[in-house]
């Protein structure tokens, strides 16, 4: 199934919203420079309507399709990270509410969105950032309600937003039901018991309010509390399997970005007389990173609709994908850094120093709303289900199909179904053998069958590893790294999958299989070095694949059209 008319339609929406800043990409330049407020474009975002789309449509918002949410933060993020990070955390402050809120909280926070309020989700502390059930801010139960004390830092939006959603604890630290989630307004609560800390200076996402509050004494009505007392940390993993995984949206568009700008440069620059992309080794770079980025898109794309269809297993899903996908984009920075040389580094020249704005913003993606390691480590703790469900070879096939179909609506949410732990399993990973051998059955484009079949082999070995992992809180470091072997199979079962539900389209990168060839090369390469295995060996049409790609993306990186396979088109950048 190929994309709605309408979701295609609203990206490019949005897109040319953007673009109609004048001097857009002089404007980011300058307000990152000044450490700014991206307040042109998060305007922009308000004036188009996106706040609708953080609302649940029981509520009164738009569209309740994450895979849109997504697109849309792209679409954002291909521009400036700054100005999606500033507004997009609104969706992350009210996440919590549509899964344990009441019907009035759902109904007020929902109105204040919708009327342009701000959200900010107040979880970290000065002394304690993914340790959130050791967190020291307190609820004590006073006179009707509560008495909210303590320090939350750093938080983005903590001073620009009025409205935050705030862990306390109200029982024994440490303990999974110590703490309670709160939904405070600022303008209710009485003067001299709350002040926001300074904006804290950044490396990246510069003009963003990366700020903190400190409470004293502040009471809350009793209506603040959401959810039962003792429930805030669970509210809180549930709500992060939705954020973690829209965090991919971030990478997806800074790596569409920096592949953009690298791409057109190696096309224009000319060294010896000759463009720089007719050499072997820049087509190779650029041919990687694409491949890299068409998989962390594909990734992407399958997570944010199992939000939809397979959404008891997300405690494993968006453990993956807020995992893999900046790991990735990360990658690709490192490699295409190398091919824009000076201009990788130079802070206003090409593009007003665009790159390494990407490369200082895209930095934080790993480590906020929990950090790689931190996501490992979750997925660890799922080891002993997932190698069980893979040799029973669970699957929920209408799940996984309505998952793997994008561009379609994915259907209703139930956050109900939101599970500390998934009782399936993955069913994305433990469908790879049957896929992989359907595909070796079929008429296959060069060489992916070969590709298919031995990533599924190389899946079983990975499961055969964590079958020896022992259960522990604090895992072995070679757990960490099955982790993140686990991420590639993840990937690869995604590309192989979204590849096969839309194998016939008629376009560039879907030309014999163009991309899913490039990422499973790009992603088998990258599984065998986690293991320490030998690098696999060129499978057929392998050694054509750069040069088609590299050629594809040079040209799309001209005339704005998509660069990956699910990809929408972008109105030219201004690089004057
Ligand atoms: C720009 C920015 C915006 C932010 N926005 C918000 C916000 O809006 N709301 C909010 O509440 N917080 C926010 N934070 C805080 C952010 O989420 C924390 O920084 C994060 O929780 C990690 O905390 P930490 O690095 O301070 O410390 P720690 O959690 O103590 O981590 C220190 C190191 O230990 C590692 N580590 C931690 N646990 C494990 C584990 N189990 N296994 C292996 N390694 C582990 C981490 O990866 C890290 O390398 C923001 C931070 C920044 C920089």
């Amino acid at each position: 199934m190929t994309s709605t008319r309408s979701g295609v339609e609203i990206e490019v929406a949005l897109d040319t919203a953007l673009a109609e800043v004048p001097a857009i990409g002089r404007r980011i330049a300058e307000l990152d420079a000044a450490e700014e407020f991206p307040a042109p474009f998060v305007e922009r975002l308000d004036a188009f309507g996106l706040p609708a789309y953080y609302v649940p449509t029981g509520w009164g918002g738009a569209v309740e399709d994450h895979e849109l949410l997504l697109r849309l933060w792209r679409t954002v993020a291909r521009r400036d990270l700054s100005a999606v990070v500033a507004h997009g955390k609104t969706y992350l402050g009210a996440a919590s509410v549509w899964i344990a809120g009441d019907a009035e909280q759902a109904a007020t926070t929902a109105a204040r969105i919708l009327d342009g309020g701000r959200i900010a989700w107040a979880l970290s502390e000065p002394d304690h950032g993914a340790d959130l059930l050791n967190g020291e801010s307190t609820a004590t139960a006073y006179r009707d309600g509560y008495r909210l004390d303590g320090v939350k830092w750093p938080v983005n939006n903590a001073t620009r937003a009025r409205y935050l959603t705030v862990l306390a604890r109200t029982g024994k630290a440490g303990t999974g039901r110590g703490q309670s989630l709160f939904l405070v307004d600022k303008a209710a609560l009485a003067p001299g018991t709350w002040r926001t800390l300074p904006k804290e200076p950044t490396h990246g996402i510069r003009g963003v309010d990366i700020s903190g509050i400190a409470f004293q004494d502040a009471q809350l009505p009793a209506n603040a509390l959401l959810g039962a007392e003792g429930t805030g940390a669970e509210t809180v993993l549930r709500a992060l399997q939705l954020t973690r995984t829209l965090c991919s949206a971030l990478s997806l568009g800074s790596g569409e970005h920096a592949l953009r700008l690298a791409a057109a440069f190696a096309a224009e620059r000319i060294i010896q007389r000759r463009p720089l992309l007719g050499r072997a080794y820049p087509r190779g770079t650029v041919g990687r990173c694409a491949a890299l980025l068409a998989a962390a898109e594909a990734t992407a794309l399958v997570s944010a609709r199992s939000i939809h269809t397979l959404t008891g297993e997300m405690s494993v899903i968006s453990a993956v994908v807020k995992a893999l996908a900046p790991t990735l984009v990360d990658a690709m920075l490192g490699e295409l850094a190398e091919l824009l040389g000076a201009r990788s580094f130079l802070t206003d020249v090409y593009a007003h120093g665009a790159f390494q704005k990407i490369g200082r913003d895209h930095q934080i993606v790993a480590v906020f709303d929990g950090s790689t390691p931190v996501n490992r480590s979750a997925l660890v703790q799922q080891f002993p289900r997932l190698v069980k469900e893979f040799a029973a070879g669970t699957v929920d096939g209408d799940g996984l199909a309505k998952a793997v179909s994008t561009g379609g609506p994915p259907g209703p949410l139930d956050r109900g179904a939101l599970a500390l732990l998934s009782r399936r399993g993955c069913s994305l990973v433990q469908s790879l053998p049957a896929l992989a051998a359907s595909i070796a059955a079929g008429a296959a484009p060069d060489g992916l069958a070969a590709h298919a079949t031995a990533l599924a082999v190389t899946t079983g070995k990975v499961h055969e590893l964590m079958a020896g992992v022992a259960p522990a809180a604090r895992p072995a470091m070679a757990a960490y790294e099955l982790a993140a072997a686990y991420e590639l199979c993840y990937a690869g079962a995604a590309c192989l999958h979204t590849w096969s539900a839309e194998r016939h389209r008629d376009e560039p990168l879907w030309d014999n299989g163009l991309w899913v060839r490039a990422a499973l090369r790009a992603l088998r390469a990258r599984l065998a070095a986690t293991l320490r295995l030998p690098a696999p060996g060129p499978e057929e049409g392998d050694d054509r694949i750069d040069d088609a790609l590299a050629a594809h993306v040079a040209e799309a990186a001209r005339t704005g059209a998509p660069v990956t396979p699910f990809g929408t088109p972008m109105l030219p950048a201004d690089r004057s």
